[in-house]
């Protein structure tokens, strides 16, 4: 038996690909399996990137035979690989990409799934186990995946430290025949240039309808470019018209799990909670010292985020030898 995982590149190969590696190389390791590793769009420059991470075998296939982002193409040869593999447990990033690929994949393959997990382990009779949230973050439930295959896909970030010690993986080439496609993707097109992406953001400070306005981002814009972070917002300020929605965190937004996460001017309801409740170090600055985000903060200020967030970013850059 084996455990397969999906990896997706972005121009790169993205860090939710690096975590999902991380979490299926522990597992493989404690069950005593192969880790074999699929990588739709690769990029040869990065294969040495691979190497010593944990996978065994490296299962590539060529772009001109099936198309990224095309499940049409993609469905008949994962079902195929991963019957052929009996993999026991097929894992992916719990990005879009990754969660549309692993429902198909699961329908195709009559096998069960778990989406959006926090974590993967496995137990001494070898059976994989998930902690995923659910109703929105309230609870953390833990799931035993009995079946064989199971599919899961992790969030971005939520496995850290991955293994270095591992073989140079074996390369498989894989030509497969390819049916006529319905539907042909022509073209993507980045939401933003340059924008550190937030789901996989290592520190991000958000802005809710403390914000007032749609022209007044530019103090969370400065304090994101000191700290390399990437911008996050509350529904509200999105419903308000203020921010575009690729930028929400929350139920109905992003999830995210930052080391740092800097809510300023949100309440922070269980909403948008849920979408954060992974993050390592929350910061909140909010004027309300009754606001809800205060009670699961660990470090809050309270005042106006337009006096605060200023000082910080010039304090920062003080730091960083960068004050004007
Ligand atoms: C089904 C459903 C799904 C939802 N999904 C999401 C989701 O994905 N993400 C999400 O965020 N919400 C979501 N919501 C909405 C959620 O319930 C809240 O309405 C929303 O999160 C509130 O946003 P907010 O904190 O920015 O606004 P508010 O709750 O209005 O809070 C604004 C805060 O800013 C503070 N403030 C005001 N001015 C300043 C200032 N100058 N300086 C400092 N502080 C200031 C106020 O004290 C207040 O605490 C969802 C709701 C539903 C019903």
């Amino acid at each position: 038996m084996k455990i397969l995982v999906l990896l997706e590149s972005r121009g790169e190969l993205t860090l939710g690909s690096l975590s999902v590696i991380a979490a299926a190389a522990q597992a493989a390791d404690r069950g005593h399996m192969e880790l074999h590793a699929v990588w739709p769009e690769p990029d040869h420059e990065q294969l040495h990137r691979l190497a010593g991470l944990g996978i065994n075998v490296l299962h590539l296939v060529r772009e001109d035979l099936l198309p990224p982002y095309s499940q049409e193409a993609w469905i008949p040869f994962l079902t195929e690989l991963a019957q052929n593999l009996d993999a026991r447990l097929i894992a992916a990033p719990a990005s879009a990409w990754g969660k549309a690929l692993c429902a198909a994949l699961a329908a195709r393959l009559d096998a069960e799934l778990a989406q959006d997990c926090l974590s993967l382990d496995w137990t001494l009779d070898g059976t994989p186990l998930v902690r995923k949230p659910l109703y929105a973050g309230k609870i953390l439930a833990d799931l035993r995946l009995d079946h064989s295959p199971a599919l899961v896909t992790l969030r971005p970030r939520s496995v850290k430290g991955a293994k270095r010690d591992g073989p140079i993986p074996r390369i498989v080439g894989h030509e497969p025949s390819l049916s006529p496609l319905r539907c042909v993707l022509k073209e993507l097109v980045p939401l933003s240039t340059g924008a550190v992406k937030l789901t996989e953001a290592r520190v991000i400070v958000a802005g809710g309808r403390g914000i007032g306005g749609p022209d007044n981002w530019t103090a969370l814009r400065e304090l994101c470019d000191i700290l390399g972070a990437a911008l996050g917002a509350s529904r509200a300020a999105v419903d308000a018209g203020w921010i575009h929605q690729g930028h929400q965190v929350g139920q109905t937004g992003k999830t995210v799990s930052p080391d740092l996460y800097i809510a300023c001017g949100i309440s922070g309801t269980i909403q948008h909670r849920a979408g954060m409740s992974n993050a390592g170090t929350v910061v909140a600055i909010n004027r309300d010292p009754g606001a809800e985000i205060f009670q699961y903060c660990d470090y809050g200020l309270v005042g106006d985020l337009f006096e605060i967030v200023p000082k910080l970013t010039l304090e920062l850059k003080a730091l960083r030898g960068q004050g004007s």
